[in-house]
This record gives C-alpha cells, sequence and structure tokens, in this order.
C-alpha cells in the first residue's frame, strides 16, 4: 500500500516552507495513496524532497492544511493533546489580564491546529470543526477538551457554511455533560452578559471585541450614542456603564435584541437610557439624517461584507455608505468607532475608506485610536488570514 502523500508542483512548495499551513488544489501536481477526507497525509515538492504533513479534503479548494513541518511528528491523539495543551496554555495570562469568564481556547490556524475552535463561556466550552482534518479526529479532540479543561459540558456549533466548502455537513447539539437549560450568564469587565450559545451567532457572543467594547466606556460620560449593529449589546452595555446619557441600539436580528433587552435588565441598568430599533442599518441612518438626527458617539461594527478579496469592492462600497452617514450624524467633537472584520479588506484599504467616506462627508477626521481583535485571537505571523478584525476611532 502506498503511503497518503501530495507532490506539489515546482515552485508551490515556497509558501508551505515559510510555514503558510494552506495547500491549495492548484498548487498539487499529484496525489498518491488514495487519502481519506482528513487524513494526513506527507507534503513533497517536485523533487520529492519532503516539507509537511498536512490534513486531505478532497473537496475542498484548500486541499490541503498542515499540521507539522517535522517529518517525525506523527499526528495522533497525543500530537492533538500536545497542540491543545499548548494553545490553551497561552491563554493563562489572559486569564488574568482579559478580566472575563469567555475566552477563545484555540483559534484554528493561528494555534497550530487548523480548523478548530474552541471558546470557554465559563465552564463549558463550544467547539467548531470548520475543516476535514480535525472532523476525522473530532472524537479525539472532545476526548481531550475533556481530559484537559473538565467543562460542565462541551456544546458544538459547526453549524457553518464554510463546512459545505469541505462537503461536511452541518453539525450542532450537545456532545457530552448535561445538556444546557438556559443561557449561560458571562462576566467581562464587570458586564454581564447572557449567551445563548445553541443559537446565537459564532458560538453565542463576539468575544473577539472584547478589548475594544471596553474602551469605549473611558469616552462616553454623557453622551448621546448610536450603536449600529448591536447584536445583544456589546457596546450598548459598556456605553451604560460608561455613563453614556442615551443609547440607540440597532440590529436587523429580533431575537439579539431580545438578550440586549435583557442584559440591560441582568445588569440592572435603566432601560430607559437605551432605546432599541429593530432595522437595515442602511436604511435607518439615510432615515436619521433626513430627520436630522445627531449623535457624539457612533458605533459601527457590521458583519463581514468581504470574507474574501474578491468580494473587497462590493464590500468598500458598504462600507464607504454607513461610515459616510454615520459621518454626517455625528456632532461636531463627535465619536465614529467604526470596524472591519472582513478578512478582505486589509487595515490600509479601510483606512483609506474610512477617508475617502470623511471627504465626502466633508469632515476633518483625527484617528485617535486604531483597534484590533483581543489578544485570544492571536494573529500568527505564517497565517496573516487570521487577521480579520480592524477597528479605528476617528474624532470628528
Ligand atoms: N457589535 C456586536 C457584534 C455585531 S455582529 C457585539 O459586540 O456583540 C453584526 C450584527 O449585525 C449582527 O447582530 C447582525 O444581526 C447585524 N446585522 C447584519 N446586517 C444588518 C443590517 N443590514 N442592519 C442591521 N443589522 C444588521
Amino acid at each position: 500500500m502506498v503511503e497518503p502523500a501530495v507532490i506539489l508542483y515546482p515552485g508551490r512548495e515556497k509558501s508551505v516552507l515559510l510555514r503558510h499551513p494552506w495547500i491549495f488544489a492548484s498548487a498539487i501536481a499529484s496525489v498518491l495513496g488514495n487519502p481519506a477526507v482528513g487524513e494526513t497525509a506527507s507534503v513533497f515538492d517536485s523533487k520529492k524532497q519532503f516539507i509537511a504533513k498536512a490534513a486531505f479534503s478532497p473537496d475542498s479548494k484548500i486541499r490541503a492544511r498542515v499540521w507539522t513541518w517535522n517529518s517525525t511528528e506523527v499526528i495522533d491523539r497525543e500530537f492533538l493533546k500536545a497542540r491543545i495543551k499548548a494553545s490553551i496554555e497561552r491563554r493563562s495570562i489572559y486569564r488574568k489580564t482579559e478580566n472575563t469568564t469567555a475566552l477563545r481556547l484555540v483559534f484554528g490556524e493561528a494555534d497550530g491546529i487548523p480548523g478548530l475552535i474552541v471558546d470557554q463561556y465559563n465552564n463549558t466550552l463550544v467547539a467548531q470543526i470548520l475543516s476535514a482534518g480535525p472532523e476525522r479526529h473530532r472524537q479525539d479532540i472532545f476526548g481531550i477538551l475533556e481530559e484537559l479543561v473538565k467543562p460542565d459540558q462541551i456544546y458544538e456549533r459547526s453549524d457553518v457554511d464554510v463546512r459545505n466548502l469541505e462537503k461536511l455537513e452541518e453539525r450542532d447539539g450537545i456532545v457530552s455533560g448535561t445538556p444546557l437549560k438556559s443561557n449561560l450568564v458571562i462576566t467581562e469587565n464587570g458586564v454581564k452578559y447572557s449567551v445563548d450559545v445553541c443559537e446565537g451567532q459564532k458560538t453565542g457572543f463576539y468575544i473577539d471585541q472584547r478589548r475594544n467594547r471596553n474602551k469605549i466606556k473611558e469616552l462616553v460620560k454623557d453622551k448621546d450614542v448610536l450603536n449600529c449593529f448591536c447584536y445583544t449589546g456589546g457596546f450598548t452595555l459598556n456605553a451604560l456603564a460608561g455613563g453614556a446619557r442615551t443609547v440607540v441600539s440597532v440590529d436587523s436580528s429580533a431575537p439579539a435584541l431580545e438578550q440586549l433587552k435583557q442584559n440591560i435588565a441582568l445588569n440592572g441598568f435603566d432601560e430607559n437610557r437605551n432605546e432599541v430599533i429593530e432595522g437595515d442599518i442602511f436604511k435607518l441612518l439615510r432615515l436619521f439624517r433626513d430627520q436630522a438626527k445627531s449623535f457624539d458617539m457612533i458605533v459601527l461594527d457590521p458583519p463581514k461584507f468581504a470574507p474574501t478579496v474578491s468580494q473587497a469592492e462590493k464590500a468598500a462600497r458598504g462600507y464607504k455608505d454607513i461610515n459616510l452617514l454615520a459621518f454626517k450624524l455625528l456632532r461636531p467633537g463627535g465619536i465614529l468607532v467604526t470596524f472591519s472584520c472582513s478578512g478582505g479588506i486589509s487595515r490600509d484599504l479601510f483606512q483609506k475608506i474610512i477617508t475617502s467616506a470623511a471627504a465626502d462627508a466633508g469632515v476633518d477626521g483625527r484617528i485617535i485610536d486604531q483597534l484590533s481583535q483581543s489578544p485570544d485571537h492571536p494573529v500568527a505571523l505564517n497565517f496573516p488570514e487570521s487577521f480579520y478584525l480592524k477597528g479605528l476611532i476617528v474624532e470628528k
């Protein structure tokens, strides 16, 4: 029997030698040994020199994802345990510095475990398996998580479309431990959030915005705030905690807004300081402009408009549109807190879009802070795709 192997075209080994973990189908000259979905294959350059060991995914454009560049390593339970353990241990500092009970323990490729996301909410783990490699080792991975963390339960949220690119079926549900009967209540920087890990967006909460949510507290005192794309109220609750005069919170998701109202009650904030509007931001910002409304701070945290570079142009128009309108609605001296979580939009491009929005609005803005994803979502040097969340705080 031939050992599974992937042979690359001449020159296509370069990025892999720079430790980029993705091997595209177009880089592969031949596949030997007929590897199954997620099976480990050795990767060789065109001169048959060993380069890496990777998880094979026969239906994905990302045909293989590298586990290791070391030929002596075997991809088994022990290997996975060492990787997961190291990933969790890297977070031990954040358990002290981040002041939260919600932390991302494993961030896929950025933690050397391609396709695996693990978030911890109190003592519950929520896992997402996004590609064929970890799918094949699913049972081992859950066993390892139980062994290392001893959680009350593990819930799987592998119900994401990217799995379709690997021809994997979507799956969600309790994996081990006591079934969840209600939402979990986490505490982050003194603010409580009720999190629905079963039905909520992502794994239930935008953990990546932690530092940015906390940041606005110091800027909101006595201000009138408009929080666009508010979801369950991350920025709203911090605005209220920081002494904002009023907040208007807008999202298109009714369940998210219901949750936001509960979160306001959970924290004992005065619900009259916050107005909730269910609607489309693109329309609402125009309506507010026509009504000559104005605010001291506007937060724009839209969903991913451009998952990949190919959608960047259309996405850029969307970002420019909402930012231009926001600049118009801001009072002089007002503050825009604006984000893009699109992997396809670089920090440079994002800043150019904001610059052009300000120019068209006739505004001279000054950047007073540059924001990014919180550190439990690290950016791996060898995997620049792990950098996705960009934010600017701009003063009008
Ligand atoms: N700021 C939030 C996360 C925002 S995620 C936090 O810190 O938790 C993006 C949100 O935008 C989602 O809740 C989604 O429901 C909402 N959304 C998407 N498109 C929208 C639109 N056109 N108008 C209003 N809300 C929208």
